[in-house]
């Protein structure tokens, strides 16, 4: 299952510089073209993906959320600011999910019931399920199985009401990498990242995939940082709407009607 999370060009909190939520009103958007470019790879793709999308982008874009859904696309929420749960308590996730939610809710006229904690900061923790369920949530994708972030669940779980599709991870001599994220999709051989979704889907895992719409943009803004920064996030980005093309198959579903297919929803 493919995902795209749905945030500028400058949401980026782990950027060096920093790029303060302040500034945000000042920066130009990259997200009109790349939304535009990210739904004509989708259908020339044939597939139908999640986009989990910040309750920021929702205020300020509201015409690219119509077109995301009336494309056929799931919208999900990811959260007000791109936030981690690091940096909230019970208290604060609850209002996050209750603003996010409403102003998707309240363009789109139906429910959200997917979810994506920014930066995959669930990690190990268990106790914003409840509260995810509480809010109406049936659905999150918000664990991703690889060192420095826990090396927990990597398999689909329902927890507190909420079933958590994890991102899909893979191993390499022994060592979990982000297989269905970009950075893996754009540097490692191809035979890999195929057999790897091949041993998924033969446990009969869904392999979850994920971008971000600037990563598809060549025209979209870049921070500046150091070399390793701009390797990392930049590197091989050419390459990202090929390899995708190459690992998902056409016909592809949203999370939540996957879900319901596999019988986990
Ligand atoms: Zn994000």
């Amino acid at each position: 299952m493919l995902t795209v999370d749905v945030e500028e060009w400058f949401h980026a909190p782990e950027h060096p510089l920093g790029v303060d939520v302040a500034q945000w009103d000042r920066l130009p958007p990259s997200l009109p073209s790349a939304i535009d470019r990210t739904l004509g790879l989708l259908e020339s793709m044939q597939v139908r993906a999640t986009f989990f999308t910040l309750g920021w982008v929702a205020r300020k874009q509201p015409s690219l959320v119509k077109q995301i859904a009336q494309a056929g696309h799931e919208i999900g929420c990811h959260g007000w600011d791109h936030t981690p749960l690091e940096r909230m308590d019970s208290d604060a996730f609850r209002l996050d999910l209750a603003r996010s939610r409403a102003a998707l809710e309240d363009l789109l006229g139906f429910s959200v019931t997917a979810y994506r904690a920014p930066r995959w900061s669930m990690g190990r923790r268990c106790w914003p399920y409840s509260i995810l369920a509480e809010a109406g949530f049936k659905i999150s994708s918000s664990r991703l199985c690889i060192a420095g972030l826990g090396l927990g669940q990597s398999h689909p779980r329902r927890i507190d009401g909420v079933l958590e599709i994890p991102a899909f991870s893979a191993r390499l001599l022994g060592i979990p990498l982000p297989a269905g994220g970009t950075l893996a999709l754009r540097i490692l051989p191809l035979s890999w990242l195929r057999r790897a979704r091949h041993r998924q889907t033969a446990r009969r895992r869904p392999a979850v995939y994920w971008f971000h719409p600037w990563e598809v943009d060549p025209e979209a803004p870049r921070l500046r940082a150091g070399a390793l920064f701009t390797a990392v996030r930049y590197g091989a980005l050419q390459a990202l709407p090929a390899r995708l093309q190459a690992l998902i198959p056409a016909g592809d579903r949203t999370l939540s009607t996957a879900a319901r297919a596999l019988e986990y929803g």
